[in-house]
């Protein structure tokens, strides 16, 4: 049987969907490869020139850091993996920020030299500066990986369930089921408790109507190849293109791993 993906919710950071006739192995696959294996783009290195504000260089720089970045993964390459042997165009950005005081610094106020590489959220503040306070600094981003640091993660609250299966049998209709439900989703129908359409999505496996039923009447259990997912993106890309790098990033692991076995 073939993967299928039924989207549920999809916006450019969030995405909610349904992963079917898959196994667990690959679900988690996706899940940590957004979360730890999709390069992205973060300040890494800050040359500061005048800082007279009251944060201390280091947690301007950590601030500055964790900053999301738009990246094009096709446009960058992480530096160590990059040919030009020191630095180039495809793995090293320079930003620069100048302000003067009284004024909130921004994320948005980093003037980048590349088009392409803009803060993703434009009001992140950075720094209150007071009257007569300067920060005056370069700051060079580089491509890694969420494994190296939490910076160059762009998969954030990335997780999933496994579909539940809910069955009634021989309901007596009671409704102890229906008050005890903390998720509100069993109702009574013509032929006893039930859980109607896309109610199953809320579902949080917490087996309390099987434990009330005096009757034992309820099985819950879970379907262990449909998965329920939930995406979100810090902005680095859209959440569509982190699904997407997501799976090259397995496929090309995947084919490295074949490569490595032959030349045994
Ligand atoms: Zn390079």
């Amino acid at each position: 049987m073939t993967m299928e993906v039924d989207i549920l919710e999809l916006s450019e950071r969030s995405a909610k969907f349904i992963l079917s006739n898959a196994n667990a192995s690959f679900a988690n696959g996706i899940r940590r490869a957004a979360l730890s294996d999709v390069p992205t783009l973060a300040i890494d290195d800050v040359n500061i020139y005048n800082n007279t504000s009251v944060l201390f260089d280091e947690q301007l720089a950590l601030r500055l850091a964790l900053t999301p970045l738009t990246t094009d993964i096709e446009e960058f390459v992480p530096a160590e993996e990059c040919t030009c042997g020191s630095e180039c165009p495809a793995c090293k950005v320079s930003l620069t920020l100048s302000a003067e005081g009284p004024r909130m610094v921004y994320s948005g106020d980093l003037v980048s030299s590349d088009a392409n590489v803009q803060p993703a959220d434009q009001h992140v503040p950075i720094i209150d500066l007071k009257e007569g306070q300067k920060v005056v600094l370069e700051a060079i981003a580089r491509m890694g990986y969420g494994h190296d640091h939490a910076k160059w993660q762009a998969g954030v609250a990335c997780g999933y369930k496994n579909m539940p299966v809910v069955r009634f049998e021989n309901c007596d209709q009671c409704g102890a089921c229906v008050s005890e439900c903390p998720q509100g989703i069993i109702h009574i129908g013509q032929n006893g408790a039930e859980i109607s359409g896309d109610d199953i999505l809320k579902c949080i496996l917490c087996k309390l109507c099987a434990s009330v039923c005096e009757i034992d009447a309820i099985t819950v259990s879970e379907d262990e190849n449909t998965f329920i997912f939930s995406m979100e993106s810090d902005g680095s890309y859209t959440v569509q293109q982190l699904i997407i790098n997501a799976g090259t990033t397995i496929k090309e692991k995947a084919s490295r791993l074949g490569q490595i076995l032959e030349s045994l």
